[in-house]
């Protein structure tokens, strides 16, 4: 695999959790642990760092999705609250776990793609 994939593959790439490399391993060990390396092309992961990423985008969009669903059932239905708690949890529950996973590996992937790592200092005598 000495091509470099195109965008569109590695946004492919990062969200079926496979390795930016070689798009055969595996990313995860687990529900959103990384593993330390690809078990087929033995990348290091050392360098995978979403940070706060996925989980801000995913308390964006779900905000986005709950709270304006919320706003909606009550303008136009006034339910009860209980309604809005058996209608709401659930929902969070659907709309915060399951896009977790592809945004951590669609931002690690991309982050793998553009290169992209934490500033660092050169000293004249690493030059
Ligand atoms: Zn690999």
């Amino acid at each position: 695999m000495s091509q470099t994939p195109s965008l569109a593959q590695s946004i492919l790439t990062g969200l079926a959790g496979r390795c930016p490399r070689c798009r055969a391993g595996h990313l995860f060990s687990g529900f959103l642990s990384v593993r330390k390396q690809c078990e087929a092309c033995g990348l290091d992961y050392s360098f995978a760092d979403a940070g706060d990423g996925p989980a801000i985008f995913v308390i964006l969009i779900a905000g986005f999705i709950v709270v304006g669903a919320a706003l909606i059932v009550e303008v136009v239905y006034q339910p009860p609250f209980w309604v809005h708690a058996a209608l709401w949890g659930p929902l969070i529950l659907l709309v915060t776990l399951a896009p977790l996973r592809l945004l951590k590996g669609l931002l690690i992937v991309l982050q793998y793609h553009h290169k992209a790592a934490e500033g660092r200092l050169e000293r004249k005598s690493e030059r």
